[in-house]
């Protein structure tokens, strides 16, 4: 793996930095055609577009004085118009014996963000931040404890992938593919909320190279505290990324204090978003489930969530509570895991535990909190 280039950590990062602005535009914020249409504006040649997005994309190269082949002059133009420093890494960790990475980054205006890098013997997946911070304010998740500082650009969220698939390739995963093959926005910050520069994401990570980095639709997961408008829209968008609802809980009154957008979208209405999800794709969809002891994990509300979810394109991931500093909640026992599964299953749904990643170095879900780490 490359030796990185650790900067030192500020005091109080986010408020010495002023008001958060949007990053300068970066070569993955825009399409082949319009970064043609921009390096020949600069009085580039017509193949530059493509020689400087196989690098980017093709060999995962982001620094373009490692791009050899450009002419020194086109090489400061194009670090100056196309590929500004988005993401400075500030501290990275390992654990799980080196199958998972996280980074966590400073970018421009000092808004900081994490990203996990996760290896499975058959795959290699991403978990990436779509914002920094998160407005949702789900009480059980670190990151929505701060608040939104603001959405990240495309080129943001697609260089967070660029860089960890960069690492992987480095054999920086042990015991997995060098190839990055799957990314989840269960990073910091709700995916929907942030649509277009997230669907542009999407778009520029599943075109082939040159143009984007060639992953497979269907390798992709959007996760979403259920804005109900953003999943039909994202639902007529022609595309077979998978749809991972959060549910939490089958009932309005626990969900309204567990996931707050309940109290605008109920439990019924975002179901029925996700089935049209299903029904539109041809995707079944991940209804996500963290267990938390004594609050959500009851027999009754297994049952109740078996028969909302029964006969549907739904798959129930359980998530094994992660708890957060100051919080009042703790992970469910083993065998009310257990049993909560048999019922599910008993109802006719599948349901599976989701293996718990990175909780020792706060890499886990939920536990992304840059702002708090870094202070
Ligand atoms: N905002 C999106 C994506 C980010 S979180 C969403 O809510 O879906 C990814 C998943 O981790 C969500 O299902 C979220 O509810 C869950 N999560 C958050 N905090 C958690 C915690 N402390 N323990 C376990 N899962 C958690």
């Amino acid at each position: 793996m490359r030796s990185l280039p650790l900067t030192p950590l500020r005091p109080v990062p986010t408020e010495a930095a002023g008001r958060p602005t949007m990053p300068p535009r970066h070569l993955a914020d825009l399409d082949l055609a319009e970064r043609r249409t921009l390096l020949a504006g600069l009085g580039q040649p017509a193949f530059r577009a493509k020689q400087v997005s196989n690098h980017y994309f093709g060999r995962l190269v982001r620094d373009p004085s490692a791009m050899t082949d450009l002419p020194a002059l086109a090489r400061d133009l194009i670090t100056e118009r196309l590929l500004p420093t988005l993401l400075t890494p500030v501290r990275e960790s390992s654990c799980d014996a080196g199958a998972t990475h996280k980074a966590l980054w400073r970018l421009h205006d000092g808004s900081l963000v994490e990203s996990v890098l996760m290896g499975y013997p058959d795959r290699v997946t991403v978990c990436v931040s779509s914002q920094a911070g998160c407005g949702m304010a789900c009480p059980f998740c670190a990151t929505g404890q701060a608040g939104l500082t603001r959405n990240l650009s495309t080129a943001e969220i697609v260089d967070q992938v660029v860089y960890l698939a960069r690492v992987a390739a480095g054999g920086g995963v042990t015991g997995s593919p060098p190839r990055l093959s799957h990314v989840v926005f269960m990073g910091m910050g709700e995916p929907l909320a942030n649509y277009g520069r997230v669907l542009a994401a999407i778009r520029r990570l599943c075109a082939p190279p040159p143009e984007g980095l060639g992953l497979s639709q269907r390798h992709l997961t959007v996760s979403t505290v259920g804005l109900v408008p953003a999943m039909r829209r994202l639902a007529g968008e022609d595309l077979s990324v998978t749809l991972a609802l959060s549910l939490h809980a089958p009932d309005d009154d626990l969900r309204d204090e567990l996931v707050p957008v309940n109290q605008r979208w109920k439990v019924a209405e975002v179901l029925d978003a996700a089935w049209e999800y299903a029904d539109r794709t041809g995707r079944r969809v991940s209804i996500e489930y963290a267990m938390i002891r004594d609050v959500n994990d009851q027999p009754w509300r297994a049952d109740l969530l078996g028969r909302l979810l029964a006969g549907r394109m739904a798959h129930v991931n359980l998530i094994p509570l992660n708890p957060t500093p100051g919080s009042r909640w703790d992970a469910s026992a083993k065998p009310v895991e257990r049993e909560f599964v048999r019922r599910l299953r008993a109802a006719g749904v599948p349901a599976t535990v989701r293996d718990t990643r990175g909780r020792e170095i706060d890499g886990a879900c939920g536990q992304l909190a840059a702002a708090a780490v870094a202070t």
